[in-house]
């Protein structure tokens, strides 16, 4: 990857490290602030930029590091244990699931893919009948996705530059009869006639490209005088009438407390459920707290050529499956690849025979499947204080991931694929659930206006917030939620 545009921000970046000195030093005389955001990922990143640029004062807290685009780590091993929470991965109990929970300012927007898709009529039909909410429809959310698009530059992605694995993917689909379509990512300007190659990205983007929250949305809450305190872990919540306490932990400055008059949780389907699972009074009066998580738990194969693939090259990922038979049955493939520590951990070979399916890198094609989940998962409080997460497949997940794989070898069979490998584990990335919008605090946590029931001073519009599992990319739709939240707390205030 080229390396060759210049830093745009040293001045905004030095301007922050002054805001986090003054916030460490002189604690006691910190303001109760408007609103203050906890996690600084998809949903958090766009709630506290709206919010200042609307007149209110907001911190944003956030446990993982602040990394540009000359920081982010080099390789995969650093990027791994740099950017997500476990060090790399959490597992669910049966170890049968390797979750992937980014631990970054820009959350997963900065190791996504940043594909946008927009939810169905489906996917809303589930949300409504879950949910009892009657908002959640296609035509309330059509104006909010068209006005993201608007800001958020996004592109759809130039088949000339199409590497082996998405020439597999969608001629193989094809004249298997099934559709493929273009995707669209939220990037500008990877200049892959230069040979930038999207895999990297999924470290961090170097070029700035991809369109991550620090590159697409922090600025402008910065040009407001939004605040960020990047590795700064919240442990605890104390909820007030009218001011509300939030308890965190800060490497350099220890044990922080801070006041607003509002929180959001933005800290996703896992961290918002362990950090309410870890405060008093929560659970009591949330009954679903934790409940109903979903991951579109996603089984990777491997088809194995006698020519190179070239997997890794130029844009990672450029059609997806947009047959409606696959819809229909609750699966969708998804033309991704991996680097090679992540590919060497999913080939189930070992020792000398997982080195001779190593040395065939170069020709590996890969697919995965994607299914829609309808078995809820569930997130606990572990003794140690860390999360424990329950989240197997059931009957119809098993027959969904069957009905994908199926395709997968038609498509690999059809290419000429000498070999076919079914990958170790399920990974599941997108994370869902947990607090659930439901008219009842008896379905779920947040209320209807994205205040958690009986909790009128926290809000929530995240990844958490999700009733059921769509079955498509959710970051568009967080992003939607968000934008429909902030609306929601300025009419409130
Ligand atoms: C590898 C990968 C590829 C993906 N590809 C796509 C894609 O192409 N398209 C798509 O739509 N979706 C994709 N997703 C999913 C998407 O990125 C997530 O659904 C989305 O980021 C969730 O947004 P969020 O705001 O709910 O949480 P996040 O973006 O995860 O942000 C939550 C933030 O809160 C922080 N946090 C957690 N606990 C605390 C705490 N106690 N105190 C302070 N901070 C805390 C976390 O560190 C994190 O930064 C992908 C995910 C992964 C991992």
């Amino acid at each position: 990857m080229s390396l060759h545009r210049p830093c745009r921000r040293p001045l905004l970046l030095g301007v922050l490290y002054h805001y986090n000195k003054t916030l460490a030093a002189p604690m006691k005389r910190l303001p109760v602030y408007d609103a203050l955001v906890i996690g600084a990922g998809i949903s958090g990143s766009n709630i506290a930029s709206r919010l200042q640029a609307a007149g209110m004062t907001c911190l944003l807290l956030e446990a993982g590091h602040w990394f540009n685009r000359h920081t982010y780590p080099r390789n995969e091993r650093d990027s791994n244990a740099s950017l997500f929470w476990g060090g790399g991965m959490e597992l669910n109990t049966s170890t049968t699931m390797a979750i992937l929970r980014p631990k970054v300012v820009g959350g997963g927007s900065i190791v996504n893919q940043a594909l946008l898709d927009e939810f169905d009529g489906s996917a809303f039909d589930s949300w409504r009948a879950q949910s009892g909410i009657d908002f959640l429809r296609p035509e309330v959310f059509a104006p909010v996705y068209e006005q993201i698009r608007k800001d958020i530059p996004n592109e759809k992605l130039d088949h000339d530059f199409d590497n082996g694995n998405a020439r597999i993917f969608h001629e193989g689909l094809t004249a298997c009869g099934y559709e493929t379509a273009s995707l669209t990512r939220a990037q500008r300007g990877c200049r892959f006639e230069e040979g930038n190659d999207c895999i990297e990205c999924l470290g961090g983007c170097r070029l700035d490209s991809k369109q991550s929250t620090p590159v697409a949305v922090l600025p402008k809450g910065f040009e407001h005088g939004l605040q960020l305190l990047a590795d700064c872990e919240v442990t605890q919540i104390v909820p007030g009438r009218d001011v509300q306490r939030v308890y965190a932990q800060h490497p350099a400055y220890g044990a922080l407390r801070f006041e607003a008059k509002r929180i959001v949780l933005a800290s996703g389907a896992i961290g918002n459920s362990k950090l309410l699972l870890g405060s008093a009074g929560f659970s009591e009066k949330l009954p679903m707290l934790g409940q109903n998580f979903w991951t579109h738990p996603q089984y990777m194969m491997f088809g194995v050529y006698d020519k190179p693939v070239h997997a890794w090259k130029g844009p990672m990922q450029s059609w997806k499956t947009s047959d409606p038979r696959f819809r229909a049955k609750g699966f969708k493939l998804e033309n991704v690849f991996a680097p090679p520590v992540a590919v060497s951990m999913l080939l189930p070979a070992l020792g000398r025979e997982l080195a001779r399916d190593m040395r065939k890198l170069d020709s590996l094609a890969s697919i995965e499947v994607a299914v829609r989940d309808v078995t809820p998962g569930r997130i606990t409080r572990a003794a140690n204080g860390g999360v424990t997460i329950y989240k197997e497949l059931g009957e119809e997940e098993k027959r969904r991931v069957d009905a994908g794989k199926d395709i997968i070898r038609e498509t690999f069979a059809s290419t000429g694929a000498k070999r076919v490998i079914d990958g170790k584990f399920g990974i599941g990335l997108h994370l869902m659930g947990g607090l659930c919008l439901n008219q009842n605090a008896s379905g779920g946590c947040i209320a209807p206006d994205f205040r958690l029931h009986d909790f009128p001073g926290i809000w929530c519009a995240d990844s958490s917030s999700f009733p059921t599992a769509p079955g498509i990319n959710p970051s568009l739709t967080i992003m939607a939620l968000a934008r429909l939240a902030t609306t929601s707390i300025l009419e409130s205030a």
